[in-house]
């Protein structure tokens, strides 16, 4: 049987993976730095919660450890776990900054630094990293985030070219404007209009986002290798 590790997957876009993944039979173990949110998410997926913060080492170490334990080494990785802070660049702090870049790109590569070993000695695995399209193309006042994703692009296809020769596959998803609880907290005007310059009309819901995932979890998605697809409605072609 498959075992995923989903980090953020209390809520939002994680949630809906680990909820998809659970649906097709993975064992999934449910990170998230909220406690609550990942016991909860857990219960209702059938899937084991770790609480942990995906750029401390030592909580990553117990992220993998606890995988091991429970249902054994990890087939499968989804880098989800994230956080978005707005702020004009020029009031930017350092510390938001390196915040940003922690949990994003630290955070990424701790996870995959502790589940690759495993999965390159059984010459099979997978990785699918949480980008976002404002790291292809820049989000206004979202200079730390826009480079923590464009950042989680370039790792991704620098280790896809490493490893996929020893039977692990990594690879991104970039969302566009996806209705997360955040999106829908943001002003009724502003949501409307966005979706009027979408080609498609309309944005993409967290379940959408997770069939992407699942594809590139899958046998499907044998050739995709450094990829980063973008279910983002038309909103960007690149
Ligand atoms: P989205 O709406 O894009 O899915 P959310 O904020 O709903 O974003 O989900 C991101 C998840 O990641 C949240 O549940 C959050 O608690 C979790 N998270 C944020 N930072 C960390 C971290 N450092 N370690 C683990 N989980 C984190």
């Amino acid at each position: 049987m498959n075992t995923v590790i989903v980090t953020g997957a209390g809520s939002g876009i994680g949630l809906a993976i680990a909820t998809k993944l659970a649906s097709m039979d993975f064992n999934v173990v449910v990170n998230d730095y909220d406690g609550d949110a990942a016991k909860a998410a857990a219960e209702k997926i059938g899937g084991f919660a770790v609480q942990g913060d995906v750029s401390n080492e030592a909580d990553v170490a117990r992220l993998v450890e606890t995988c091991l334990s429970e249902y054994g080494a990890p087939s499968h990785l989804v880098n989800n776990a994230g956080h978005v802070h707005q702020a004009r660049f020029v009031d930017l702090e350092p510390a938001d900054f390196d915040r940003m870049i922690a949990v994003h790109l630290r955070g990424t590569f701790l996870c995959s630094r502790a589940v690759l070993p495993h999965m390159i000695a059984r010459k099979s695995g997978c990785v699918v990293n949480m980008a976002s399209q404002l790291g292809q193309i820049g989000g206004v006042e979202l200079v730390h985030y826009s480079a923590a994703k464009a950042g989680i692009i370039g790792m991704t296809k620098a280790l896809a070219r490493e490893v996929s020769i020893q039977g692990v596959r990594v690879n991104a998803v970039a969302p566009g404007p996806i209705n997360t609880p955040l999106v829908r907290a943001l002003s009724e005007e502003w949501r409307t209009a966005k979706a009027a310059e979408l080609p498609l009309g309309h944005f993409g819901e967290p379940e959408d986002v997770a069939e992407t995932v699942a594809f590139l979890c899958s046998d499907s998605a044998r050739l995709y290798v450094g990829q980063t697809l973008s279910p983002n409605s038309g909103d960007v072609m690149l």
